[in-house]
């Protein structure tokens, strides 16, 4: 399920983002300490308090949303959408 977001930047690319998809199907608006991936570089982000969204190392995260992170990764790098700036 994808939810609309106040557009923020990507703090890697800049490329706007304003939806999230939640991986486990709830349509949910995230909150802080939330994961997301840049659709555009595939960078593993987070949400911060006020849900902008700054960047994490994916190697501080649970091993099992490591493995769900890398296959969202896997597949923005595999199919990369249109870039918009
Ligand atoms: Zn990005």
């Amino acid at each position: 399920m994808t939810v609309r977001l106040p557009p923020c930047l990507c703090p890697v690319c800049e490329s706007k983002l304003d939806a999230a998809t939640a991986t486990d199907g709830d349509d949910v608006l995230p909150k802080s300490g939330d994961i997301t991936v840049c659709f555009y570089c595939a960078a593993v982000l987070v949400f911060t308090d006020d849900l902008g969204i700054d960047t994490i190392d994916i190697k501080s995260l649970a091993p099992e949303l490591q493995s769900q992170l890398s296959a969202m990764i896997t597949q923005i790098q595999d199919n990369p959408p249109m870039t918009i700036h």
